[in-house]
């Protein structure tokens, strides 16, 4: 079984990427993104850090916009409005979720659409749809980038996407559609689900729920794309499916807490190629936010 490492891919992406913001840069100013955090979520900080840190490694400009929790929706769009006129901003991010008083939709829909870096706004998703030039969403077009790095085959596959959300369940079968494998979108209401995924050549898990797509969901031989990230925290959950994993067991120990994917990590020995979590899809989503931030700045560049 092949493991697909998302830091390599990761790498040979970023490394294509230098040479193009050094391009940028040179003909005027280097590419800009904008991150705007709302209020203090510490997974959300996290995320925010990372990405101005992959921005100064490759020598993109960097905002980091972070109002309290008690802005307002006015204050927030207030905030994009004024990123949106910048000069110096290629691309705007608003980290997801937003506190729930703020009117996600308004503020989503308030970012122009040439600086949608994460691909939510309406016109860019239907340019996704109808497979026409514009950003994608990161998280599944670093997957498609693991599949091509790997010389993993699309063409004519039978893909399984399990979840459907707007930021990766969708957008994931869109792009395999667009890449001519054969898809099926399944979700919790599902009837069959683990006929379904039996039947897959490529099988993506979307779901957010820790080691559900067991050994018998996989056809020998599949290719499994787990994009799940599940914190685990309780002992008894952590027991139960690292029962055979004594290593894995004794690091929860010491640490308090594993974090898994929606595969079961421990019953995928017969698929052909998976990617592990953490370092399989992982890492490339902040390297395919690198990509729209400077597909966005060459944009600007030409224009
Ligand atoms: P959402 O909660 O938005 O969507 C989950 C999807 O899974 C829904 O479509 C839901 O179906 C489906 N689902 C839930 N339970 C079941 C079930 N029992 N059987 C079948 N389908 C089910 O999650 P996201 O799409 O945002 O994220 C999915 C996972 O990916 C999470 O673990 C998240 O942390 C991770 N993630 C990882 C990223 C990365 O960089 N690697 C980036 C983004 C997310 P329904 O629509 O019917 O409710």
């Amino acid at each position: 079984m092949t493991l697909l490492e998302g830091s390599k891919v990761r790498d040979a992406i970023l490394a294509e990427l230098r040479p193009r913001v050094e391009a940028v840069a040179s003909s005027g100013r280097p590419p800009g993104l904008a991150v705007v955090l709302v209020g203090g979520d510490p997974a959300s900080a996290i995320y925010v850090r990372n990405k101005v840190k992959a921005c100064r490694d490759l020598g993109i400009h960097s905002v980091h916009a972070a109002p309290p929790e008690a802005t307002t929706t006015e204050e927030l769009l207030a905030i994009v409005a004024g990123l949106s006129a910048s000069e110096e901003i290629d691309g705007i991010l608003v980290q997801m979720p937003l506190p729930k008083h703020i009117d996600e939709r308004r503020v989503l829909l308030s970012v122009p659409p040439g600086k949608d870096v994460d691909c939510f706004h309406p016109l860019n998703v239907g340019n996704l749809v109808s497979n026409a030039a514009g950003p994608r969403a990161c998280t599944p077009s670093g997957v498609m980038e693991m599949l091509r790095r790997y010389d993993i085959p699309v063409a004519g596959k039978r893909a399984v996407v399990v979840g459907r959300s707007d930021i990766v369940g969708k957008p994931m079968a869109l792009m395999l559609l667009h890449a001519n494998a054969t898809v099926t979108i399944c979700h919790s209401r599902t009837a069959g689900l683990e006929d379904e995924c039996r039947r897959a050549d490529i099988l993506v898990a979307a779901i957010g729920r820790p080691a559900f797509i067991r050994g018998s969901f996989i056809k020998p031989g599949a290719v499994v794309i787990d994009v799940g990230i599940n914190r685990i925290v309780d002992r008894a959950e952590a027991g139960r499916i690292f029962a055979a994993d004594s290593e894995r067991l004794a690091r929860f120990d010491e640490k308090g807490s594993l974090v898994t994917g929606d595969v079961h990590p421990l019953e995928v020995a017969h698929a052909a190629a998976f990617t592990p979590v953490p370092g399989g899809v992982g890492p490339l989503t902040i390297a395919m936010l690198m990509a729209n931030t400077v597909a966005s700045a060459e944009k600007r560049c030409s224009a």
